[in-house]
């Protein structure tokens, strides 16, 4: 007899669905029997640069030694991060991308009878770790797609054990100031894991967001996770870390694989962070991309959540699929949430110059014939 492997899953990712990726360009050329170089991916919040020349080269001096396993301890990056941002290398945990952060603490921290509170509209890695592992997703209703804080302090209760925050948030690209987290973390209770989610913070102006490592000394139930996926251009070798209390650090280090991080990986985090021309030119070019997209969307009569991310969500007002459906057959691949309660909205990456005109372009073709 055949046994129904779904059924026999956990019962919180029976509930699960799988995440939905960017489309892939190669894929949508073959559909569009076009070459994929005519086609423009502001779908994946990727860092339209291209790599850091600095990363390259590091890349190729790595590369005769990769019969051998990492370092699996990532004794170099660490001192480097430590250097960098005043952490002491103790505090730090390496991930295979900051989606294994979550990961981690998820499988350290939650099993069946315990929750994590997170904000609907969030990012989707926080159901899937959570579930995965048997714990209980608590979604808290949003506030004009912002977060209500309170109402996550609210949701809170002795089961809690992870509470997921990111600032911005993906999709919305909607944050919170100083004040606010300061606020929020005071009245927190120390049982509870607070996951600072920063991953696109190096987007914003030094000073417009708050810099959660300024709040690890006091309060050690916080940990803040970063990548070197988004603003760094370092999404296709899947590189984060995370600060912490030593003692969260080292509950993570038990739980984490031995080499989650790749050795290609760690010397281009190492030269990504060196190269701080490329960090400063990708910010130039967001603000100046973001400024050209919602010019544009104003001139189409669009609305649009305020970012301080890499991309933009776009309202719509109505189903969002058809519009989507047409920007594909345009060659623009921008990404669908209706997965993450927004129907209407499609997300948008900031590209170059161009390739923000191309979809602009494209959308107002698409709903010039709707
Ligand atoms: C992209 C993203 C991440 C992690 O991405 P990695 O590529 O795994 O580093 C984490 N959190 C949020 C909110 C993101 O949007």
């Amino acid at each position: 007899m055949k046994s129904d492997f779904l059924a026999l899953a956990v019962p919180g990712v029976q509930k699960l669905s799988p995440y939905v990726t960017g489309k892939p360009i190669d894929e949508l050329a073959r559909e569009l029997g076009i070459d994929p170089a005519q086609i423009v991916k502001l779908a994946s919040n990727e860092n339209p640069l291209g790599p850091s020349l600095k990363v390259l080269e590091a890349i190729r001096a790595e590369l005769p030694e990769l019969t051998r396993y990492p370092d699996g301890s990532g004794y170099v990056l660490k001192q480097k991060l430590s250097e960098r941002f005043g952490l002491s290398p103790e505090l730090i945990t390496l991930g295979n991308g900051s989606n294994d952060i979550i990961d981690i603490v998820a499988r350290a921290y939650l099993a069946p009878g315990l929750n994590a509170v997170f904000s609907a509209h969030a990012f989707a890695a926080y159901p899937i770790c959570t579930q995965a592992v048997g714990a209980e997703s608590r979604v808290v209703p949003a506030i004009d797609y912002g977060y209500d804080l309170d109402g996550l302090i609210k949701a809170i209760d002795d089961h809690t054990r992870v509470l997921f925050l990111a600032n911005p948030n993906n999709p919305t690209g909607t944050w919170f100031g100083a004040e606010a987290l300061e606020q929020f973390l005071s009245r927190v209770p120390a049982h509870v894991l607070v996951v600072l989610d920063e991953a696109y913070i190096e987007f914003s102006e030094p000073g417009e967001l708050p810099n959660g490592l300024d709040y690890l000394d006091r309060y050690p139930n916080l940990l803040v996770s970063r990548t070197l996926c988004k603003a760094y251009g370092l999404a296709g070798l899947r590189v984060g870390y995370a600060a912490s209390s030593a003692q969260i650090a080292d509950v993570l280090n038990r739980v984490r694989q031995p080499f989650n991080v790749n050795s290609l990986a760690l010397v281009a985090a190492c030269a990504a962070l060196d190269d701080t021309d490329y960090l400063a030119a990708g910010r130039r070019l967001n603000s100046a991309g973001m400024a050209q997209l919602e010019a544009g969307l104003r001139e189409l009569g669009l609305a649009w959540i305020p970012s301080k991310g890499n991309f933009i969500a776009v309202d719509f007002g109505r189903d969002a699929a058809p519009i989507n459906a047409g920007l594909l057959r345009e060659g623009v691949i921008v990404r669908p949430i209706a997965g993450y309660g927004m129907p209407t909205f499609l997300r948008v990456s900031i590209g170059t110059e161009q390739e923000n005109a191309r979809f602009l372009e494209a959308l107002s073709k698409v709903l010039a014939s709707a």
